[in-house]
C-alpha cells in the first residue's frame, strides 16, 4: 500500500530552499549523500560487534550514473532504515544540524553562508534532483520500503520487494537549463573528482563504474574497446591514520570543515600521531569563530573517540579539559576495548594519560603560534583568551605553570597586549611588582590620580578588562616569583625608604584627625589613611589585601554580598590636607561635611556613584556659593 504524507512546515520550508538554491556548490550533495552513508555503514559495523545476529559484510558504498535515464544512485550496505525511520529521519527535520540551520535563518547570515556552513544532509539532494527515491532495508527485519518525494509537499512510502542490503538513493537529476548543468554529475571523471575532494577518508571503499580499454595501445582507443569496471576511487586511510607528514594543510581544512560543519578553515589545526606505550592519534582544531552555539547548552564539549578507526562516541567529555571547550577533533586509540561503556571511560586510565597528552598539545601549539604569528595569536585570544583564564582560575591556580605564558594583556606603556615574560622583560631597576589597573578603560587608568607615581617611574601597568582577570591574578598570587600588585591595593612599594618613612610619622601626628574622619565614614571605609601613592590627587580610595572594589562589583552581579574593605587615602602634601588640620584644630566637628565629600569624590575617581548624589549635589553647590 502507497501511503501520501505531507511534508513538516519547517521540512518544506528547507526543501524549497534546497529546490530554489542558487548556492553555487551544488556538488556537495555528493558528500553529503556519501557521509550518511558511511555514518549508517558505521553503525551497523558496530552493531554487528556487539550483536551476534548482525552479521558483517564487505562493506562498501556504490555511486553508479545512468546517462540513459540521467539518475545517479547512492547504494550503502549500512543499518538502513525502518519506515518509521524513513518518516522520522526524511519526513520531518529531527535532526539538530538541520533545525539550528533553520534556525539560523532569519538572522542575516546569507543564504549561501548557511548552506555552506552546515551542509543539510539528505535535502542538499534537492538542489540537483527534482525526485528523490530512497529504498531501504533495516537490518535484521524483514520489510524493505520506498520513500519517494519530488521535493514540493508531500513524499510516499510503500513497501518494496526490491531486494537491498541497506539503503539505495535514487537522484532523477535536474533538467538542464542555461548555465547549470546538470548532466555533469553523471560524468564518470566529475564523480571521481568529487569523491576525492570531498569524502577520499571515508573508511569503506566507494566504488564506481570506471572505464577501461581493452587495447591500451595509443590512438586505437574507441567505443568499441572499452569495458567498464568497478573501482574503489577513495583512498580509505582516515585522515588521522595517515602520516603526519603526507597529510597536506588543505587536506585536514577540508576534514576538519566536512566533519565539524563549519564553513571557514580553521584558526589551528594539530596532528598528533604517538605511538610506544601509549598509542593513539588524534586530530584537533580550533575553530576560527567561535561556532555560534558555542555557549549553548546544544554544545557539549568532547572530542570524538574511535579505537581501531571504528567510531565509538561522539562527545567524549573526558578527553579534554573543561576550559578547552572550544577544541574540536577525535582521538582513535588502538588500546581500548570496542564496547567500552561511558562510565567505564571516566576511570580509563588511557583515556585520561592521552587527555593529559592531548591537553599539553593543544597548549604547546598555541605557544608556537604566539611566538611565531603574533596576530593570529591576538586573533585567537580576543575570542577564547578567556577560556585560558578560566583554566587558570580553576582549581585554585593548578594550571599555573601550563597556562601562565599564554595569556595576553593590555599593558599601559605600550599600548598593546602583552605576556607578563614581556612586562618581566621591561621591567625597571628597581621594579619590584607587576602593577595592574582593573575595570578601566587606557584612558580612565591613565587619569588616575593613584597612577602618578607610577607614570613617574615609568612602571607598566597592566590594564584588565576582563570579570576574570583579577581573579585570575589574584589565584596566580605572582609571576616567576614577582607579585602581582592592584594600583589600588595595599602597600605598592612605590616610595623610598625615607618618604615611606616620612609618611608613616605623618599618620601617627594627625592620628586623631584620621579617626575622626574615619569615624564620619564608619559604615563605609575601614580605614582612612595618609597615602603613599598620590602625588597630586587630594583622595582616592583603595582596599585592604583580598578582595578588591572591582571584584566586589562583579560578585555583585553573581548576587554575592561580599564586601571589599575599603580605604580612603588622603594626600598629605594636598592644600586640602592642610585646611582639614586647620579646621580640626579649630572645631574637632566641622570636618564632617568634608568627610564626607572626600568620600564621595573618591568614589567617583573610582567609577562609582556618590553614597548620596542628592546630598553630594547640594553640599557641591553650597561650597560654589561660599
Ligand atoms: P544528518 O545525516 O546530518 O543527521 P540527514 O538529513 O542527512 O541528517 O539525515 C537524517 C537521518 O536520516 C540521519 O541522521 C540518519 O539517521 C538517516 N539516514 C540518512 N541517510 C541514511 C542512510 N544512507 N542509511 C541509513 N540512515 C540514513
Amino acid at each position: 500500500m502507497k501511503e501520501t504524507k505531507e511534508f513538516k512546515t519547517e521540512t518544506k520550508k528547507l526543501l524549497d530552499m534546497m529546490i530554489h538554491s542558487i548556492y553555487t556548490h551544488k556538488e556537495i550533495f555528493l558528500r553529503e549523500l556519501i557521509s550518511n552513508a558511511s555514518d549508517a555503514i558505521d553503525k551497523r559495523h558496530f552493531m554487528s560487534l556487539t550483536d551476534s545476529n548482525i552479521p558483517s559484510v564487505d562493506y562498501q558504498i556504490l555511486v553508479e550514473a545512468d546517462k540513459a535515464k540521467r539518475t545517479l544512485t547512492i547504494t550503502d550496505n549500512g543499518i538502513g532504515m525502518s519506515k518509521e525511520e524513513l518518516e522520522n529521519n526524511l519526513g520531518t527535520i529531527a535532526k539538530s544540524g538541520s533545525k539550528e540551520f533553520l534556525d539560523n535563518l532569519d538572522k542575516n547570515t546569507p543564504e549561501l553562508d548557511i548552506i555552506g556552513q552546515f551542509g543539510v544532509g539528505f535535502y542538499s539532494a534537492f538542489m540537483v534532483a527534482n525526485k528523490v527515491e530512497v529504498l531501504s532495508h533495516k537490518v535484521g527485519s524483514d520489510a524493505t520500503y520506498l520513500f519517494t518525494s519530488e521535493g514540493l509537499e508531500n513524499y510516499t512510502i510503500e513497501s518494496s520487494d526490491e531486494l537491498i542490503d541497506g539503503t539505495k538513493i535514487t537522484l532523477y537529476l535536474r533538467e538542464n537549463k542555461d548555465e547549470e548543468n546538470y548532466d555533469e554529475f553523471l560524468d564518470e571523471y566529475t564523480i571521481k573528482e568529487l569523491v576525492r575532494k570531498y569524502s577520499d577518508y571515508v573508511r569503506y571503499p566507494i566504488k564506481t563504474w570506471v572505464t577501461k580499454y581493452d587495447k591500451p595501445e595509443k590512438g586505437k582507443e574507441t567505443e568499441d574497446n572499452t569495458h567498464l569496471e568497478l573501482e574503489t576511487i577513495n583512498s580509505m586511510t582516515p585522515i588521522w591514520k595517515k602520516n603526519k607528514s603526507e597529510v597536506k594543510e588543505e587536506e585536514l581544512n577540508a576534514f576538519y570543515k566536512q566533519k565539524f560543519m563549519d564553513y571557514q578553515d580553521p584558526l589551528a589545526s594539530i596532528f598528533v600521531n604517538v605511538e610506544g606505550m601509549l598509542t593513539y592519534n588524534a586530530l584537533l582544531f580550533i575553530p576560527r569563530k567561535p561556532m555560534f552555539n558555542m555557549y549553548s547548552d546544544k554544545n557539549e564539549r568532547g572530542l570524538q573517540l574511535y579505537t581501531k578507526g571504528v567510531f565509538i562516541l561522539d562527545k567524549c567529555k573526558d578527553l579534554i579539559p573543561e576550559y578547552l571547550y572550544f577544541v574540536k577533533g577525535l582521538v582513535d586509540s588502538s588500546d581500548l576495548p570496542l564496547n567500552i561503556s561511558r562510565e567505564l571511560l571516566q576511570e580509563d586510565r588511557q583515556i585520561k594519560k592521552i587527555a593529559t597528552n592531548v591537553e599539553k598539545k593543544i597548549l604547546q601549539e598555541l605557544g608556537r603560534i604566539l611566538k611565531n604569528d603574533r596576530s593570529k595569536y591576538e586573533e585567537f585570544f580576543k575570542d577564547y583568551g578567556r577560556a585560558l583564564k578560566y583554566g587558570l582560575y580553576e582549581n585554585y591556580g593548578a594550571r599555573k605553570e601550563s597556562l601562565e605564558d599564554l595569556i595576553i594583556l593590555e599593558s599601559l606603556n605600550e599600548n598593546k597586549n602583552i605576556t607578563f615574560a614581556e612586562y618581566k622583560e621591561k621591567m625597571q631597576e628597581n621594579q619590584k611588582n607587576i602593577y595592574f589597573v582593573s575595570g578601566k578603560t587606557r584612558e580612565q587608568a591613565l587619569n588616575l590620580p593613584q597612577m602618578s607615581l607610577l607614570k613617574k617611574k615609568n612602571y607598566d601597568v597592566l590594564i584588565l578588562k576582563d570579570d576574570v582577570d583579577e581573579f585570575m591574578l589574584q589565584v596566580m598570587k605572582n609571576y616567576k616569583d614577582i607579585e602581582f600588585k592592584s594600583i589600588n591595593q595595599g602597600d605598592l612599594n612605590l616610595l623610598d625608604e625615607e618618604d615611606a618613612k616620612k609618611i608613616d610619622t605623618l599618620n601617627e601626628e594627625n592620628k586623631d584627625l584620621l579617626t575622626a574622619i574615619k569615624e564620619c565614614l564608619k559604615d563605609d571605609v575601614s580605614d582612612v589613611i595618609l597615602s603613599k601613592r598620590l602625588v597630586d590627587g587630594a583622595v582616592c580610595l583603595s582596599s585592604k589585601d583580598g578582595l578588591s572594589i572591582e571584584m566586589e562589583k562583579i560578585l555583585k552581579e553573581q548576587d554575592s554580598f561580599a564586601k571589599a574593605e575599603r580605604v580612603l587615602e588622603l594626600n598629605p602634601n594636598h592644600p586640602i590636607f592642610a585646611k582639614l588640620k586647620e579646621l580640626f584644630a579649630a572645631d574637632k566637628n566641622s570636618i564632617n561635611d568634608y568627610a564626607s565629600l572626600l568620600y564621595d569624590q573618591a568614589l567617583i575617581i573610582e567609577g562609582l556613584q556618590p553614597k548620596d548624589p542628592v546630598k553630594f549635589a547640594n553640599k557641591v553647590s553650597e561650597l560654589l556659593l561660599k
